[in-house]
């Protein structure tokens, strides 16, 4: 090629590795299937949790996709651009990780099989594209209407529940996660928004499950300063104060030099007045409640305490917010401008011993669009699990809430999808049919799995759930408890329309992101094969 003599031109820095074409296809593909088979086992009722160990020897226990694939430490690039998938899944519907996952693995590996057949990666994408595409039109036509009934939502949060360690007490987390959501939506010029950010979750290790409770209020992790105080206030007038109730530092340093006992004595009852005068100031705003973000002196809680307010100090910033928002109290920084309009209201407040700590619970806010959670379990790692299997539930319900439209589980949906692109795909012809014919397989991966998980028969069950769909049973999926295929309408099993269409779109686009990669070229010598080649050497 360099003829002449000339000496061979390098633009790549000395290391950089590279690989080409059909090889770096594969092992891009290769990768990312075995993320996906990773998290596999995990999906549906019936799939396994996991226990991950991370270098420092902390142990998390969770069926969560998303969770796996944080806590996993993974190299590849085209493996993470699988992670990807289930951040985003997580980020906008709360649950389907695992669904995502395994589906963009599954279309990847059907793809795998047409570029053995020749089938050239931008075809295998333009047909993915064109069946994507069609799914997700087709996907209103399943849709359910919640018409903001309760019962709808119970299920959808039970469904996200099932499988996971809450589910054993779904009908009451079910509940804790609509009330939330009912208390905390709003509509704005016609546009339903749920703020998850408006629900505070605080998760206390001791007690069980069924201790766990829903605050029409806010939970603070913080007891009062002084013994003295009373330990709950009916009527609570509260002042939010961002500043420290204490004397002033000097800016500079500064030395007094005191030459006679009489004047110690009056530098001290000078600071004492000025503590008094901040109390007082408190005292004369009408409030009977505290809640300070900085530190409080000694001498202050003294004084706040003869005067029976409630104080608590060093609370979060964030606290202070949502303390504000449920409340109506004004954060007032400066003492001499704390007024009785700046107060904020709540029916009660009160601390209670929660396991160990005392809590203090500001409870029957006026503008409770605000709420918190108090999730409970007996040791650390059945709280965290609780918490993450919370969140999947309560996300949910809020998507539900939101668009309003839901679909049955179990696989039903995919399975009708399937059939429906079969069709679709005779009216496109040519190379992108066969294309779109693997992506209605590859949609089959969920009931399958589902199936597989539950220790059934994958090809009888699939076989099973296909002719119930051309029987015209379009709520069929699989039975998971009993085998065989049931009605997912009639078994409650229902899912928000956005966790599948979220789904089916990001799998899609990584696994068509993915086919279009015919060049790796890594500076960092990441080895592009290690650990994730078919020779099964990356275990979970
Ligand atoms: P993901 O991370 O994708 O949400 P899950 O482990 O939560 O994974 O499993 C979700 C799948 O389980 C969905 O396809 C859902 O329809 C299905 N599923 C949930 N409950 C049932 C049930 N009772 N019977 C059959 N399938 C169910
Ligand atoms: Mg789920």
């Amino acid at each position: 090629m360099y003829g002449n003599g000339q000496a061979p031109i390098f633009i790549l820095k000395e290391g950089t590795q590279r690989t080409r074409g059909r090889s770096a296809q594969s092992n891009n593909i290769a990768a990312a299937k075995a993320v996906a088979d990773s998290v596999r086992s995990t999906l549906g009722p019936k799939g396994m949790d996991k226990m991950l160990v991370d270098s420092m020897g902390d142990v998390v226990i969770t069926n969560d996709g998303a969770t796996i694939l944080k806590e996993m430490d993974i190299e590849h690039p085209a493996a993470k651009m699988i992670i990807e998938v289930a951040k985003t899944q997580e980020q906008h519907c709360y649950d389907g990780t695992t669904s995502a996952v395994v589906l963009s693995g599954e279309l990847l590996k059907r793809s795998e099989d047409l570029i053995e057949q020749n089938v050239h990666p931008t075809v295998i994408c333009e047909g993915f594209r064109l069946a994507a595409e069609k799914a997700i039109s087709l996907l209103e036509g399943h849709g359910i209407s919640t018409n903001d009934n309760d019962a709808v939502l119970l299920e959808v949060a039970k469904t996200a529940l099932t499988g996971k360690s809450a589910g054993a007490v779904k009908a009451f987390m079910a509940d804790i996660c609509v009330r939330a959501v009912n208390a905390v939506g709003v509509v704005d010029e016609g546009e339903r928004i749920v703020d998850l950010g408006d629900i505070k979750v605080e998760k206390r290790q001791g007690g069980s499950i069924k201790d766990s409770t829903l605050i029409d209020g806010i939970l603070l992790d913080k007891e009062r300063v002084h013994a003295g105080m009373p330990r709950s206030i009916n009527d609570a007038r509260i002042a939010l104060i961002n500043s420290a109730v204490e004397v002033k530092k000097t800016e500079v340093d500064a030395k007094i030099q005191i030459t006679d006992p009489n004047q110690l004595a009056s530098f001290l009852a000078e600071e004492e007045n000025y503590i008094r005068g901040l109390v007082d100031k408190i005292k004369a705003s009408g409030a009977n409640v505290l809640i300070c973000q900085k530190g409080i002196d000694e001498l202050a809680q003294h004084y706040l305490s003869k005067a029976g307010v409630f104080t608590i100090r060093r609370a979060k910033k964030s606290d202070m917010e949502a303390l504000s928002k449920a409340t109506g109290a004004q954060i007032v920084t400066n003492m001499d401008d704390l007024s009785a309009e700046d107060l904020g209201h709540a029916a009660r407040v009160e601390e209670r011993k929660i396991g160990e700590s005392d809590m203090t619970f500001v409870t029957g806010c006026p503008e409770a669009k605000s709420v918190s959670v108090l999730l409970r379990g007996g040791t650390e790692h059945v709280v965290d699990e609780i918490r993450r299997a919370f969140d999947d539930a309560v996300g949910v319900v809020s998507v539900a809430w939101e668009d309003g439209a839901v679909l049955t589980g179990g696989g039903s949906v995919l399975a009708a999808l399937s059939r429906d692109l079969r069709t679709y795909a005779e009216t496109i012809g040519g190379r992108e049919q066969m294309a779109i014919e693997a992506f209605a397989s590859a949609l089959e991966i969920i009931p399958r799995t589902l199936a597989e998980n539950a220790g059934l028969d994958p090809v009888t069950t699939l076989i099973a759930l296909r002719k119930a769909h051309a029987d015209g049973e379009s709520h069929a999926g699989i039975n998971v408890y009993e085998g065989g295929v049931v009605d997912m309408k009639d078994g409650n099993v229902l899912e928000p329309l956005r966790v599948v269409e979220q789904a089916i779109q990001s799998a899609t686009e990584t696994a068509i992101m993915i086919l279009r990669i015919d060049d790796v070229i890594s500076s960092k010598g990441v080895s592009m094969a290690d650990g994730f080649g078919g020779d099964g050497d990356f275990h979970m």
